[in-house]
């Protein structure tokens, strides 16, 4: 294959984010052709659509990758057929319902020779490498991350996001424990977690987490679903030399309180240029530390029962 050739792909799951970030950027972008789509209930114009997934996985004529834009708990045995059918692989993120599956798939990919591409959308947004540069330099003494919005407007109708293995409001939070593992080095602790579970389910609302960087300077987070009006994705780092705010998710950047990145949204149509340069060189890109973040927080989390949340 050619790198001006477009590499052949499927994509499984055809819900909010697959229309909102993944077909548009393969149709903007240069390296990818969705020619199939495997959705129980949606559909891609132009690529062949298929109902199941193992029905795509024996009529899967010259497909090379697949992404898998599916929910955590059905992402293994779909990754796992996939990996074992020599397709290279996409996930969104989380990558895994449990370590051990991330572990196992890591290891399946390895085997067989296929990419794996464990994909953390917040860590291509526009502020988290310059931040990443900037820290590189600094001593940093805490980090206080707020992470506040509104379910009913973000995960409208989204039942599995509440049930066992769907994340609850850690479904957000991985995003801001994804950027805050790209920035500073060496392996986050978890120390002490407190979850606030509605009376009615199984997921947490929110959830309060004291960690320590591998360096020993203290991270708060602060996870919150039930945030009305303006919404927070606020990352602050207080070092040596002064202080950092990634706002928005990453997307703007500020150093001492001066806007220093901010431009448009380009993470996924990142995403795809990092996948296709990893299947053109044969690499896998798997990280898993902030997933190992959210299992540490629920195995260290003291539970509080709150309200029961009423969509
Ligand atoms: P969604 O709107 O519920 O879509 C997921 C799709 O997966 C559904 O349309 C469904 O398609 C399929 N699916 C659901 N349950 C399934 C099951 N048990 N077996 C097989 N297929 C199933 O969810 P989403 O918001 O797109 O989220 C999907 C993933 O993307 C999640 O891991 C999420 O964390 C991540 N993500 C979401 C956002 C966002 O803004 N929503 C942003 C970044 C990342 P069919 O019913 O047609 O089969």
């Amino acid at each position: 294959m050619t790198s001006s050739q477009k590499i052949a792909l499927a994509l499984a799951g055809v819900g909010k984010i697959a229309r909102d970030q993944h077909i548009p950027s393969c149709e903007e972008g240069r390296d990818f052709d969705i020619k199939a789509a495997i959705s129980r209930n949606g559909k891609i114009e132009g690529a062949e659509n298929f109902e199941s997934y193992d029905a795509f996985l024996q009529n899967r004529n010259g497909i090379q990758a697949i992404s898998l834009c599916t929910p955590p708990e059905v992402r293994f045995d779909m990754a796992k057929k996939a990996i074992a059918a020599g397709l290279d692989v996409l996930m969104e993120k989380p990558p895994a319902a449990t370590m051990g599956e991330a572990q196992a798939l890591a290891e399946m990919a390895d085997m067989a020779g296929v990419v794996l591409f464990a994909t953390w959308h917040s860590r291509f947004a526009n502020g988290v490498e310059p931040a990443r540069e900037w820290l590189s330099t600094k001593k940093i003494t805490s980090v206080t991350i707020t992470w506040k919005e509104d379910v009913r407007r973000w995960h409208p109708g989204q039942a599995w996001i509440w049930e066992a293995g769907g994340f609850g409001v850690f479904d957000p939070g991985i995003n801001a424990l994804s950027i805050l593992t790209a920035i500073i080095p060496g392996q986050t602790i978890v120390e002490k977690a407190s979850l606030s579970f509605p009376a009615n389910r199984q997921q947490p609302i929110a959830a309060s987490l004291k960690m320590r960087s591998a360096a020993g300077a203290p991270i708060s987070a602060e996870f919150d679903w039930r945030q009305e009006g303006p919404q927070t994705w606020d990352i602050v780092v207080e070092t040596d030399k002064g202080t950092l705010r990634l706002a928005k998710g990453g997307a703007e950047l500020y150093i001492d309180g001066k806007l220093t990145v901010e431009g448009p949204d380009r993470e996924y149509a990142r995403i795809y240029t990092r996948f296709a340069e990893l299947v053109r060189t044969r690499k896998s890109d798997a990280d898993y530390q902030p997933l190992r973040l959210v299992a540490d927080a629920f195995l260290t989390g003291e539970r509080h029962e709150v309200e029961a949340f009423i969509e």
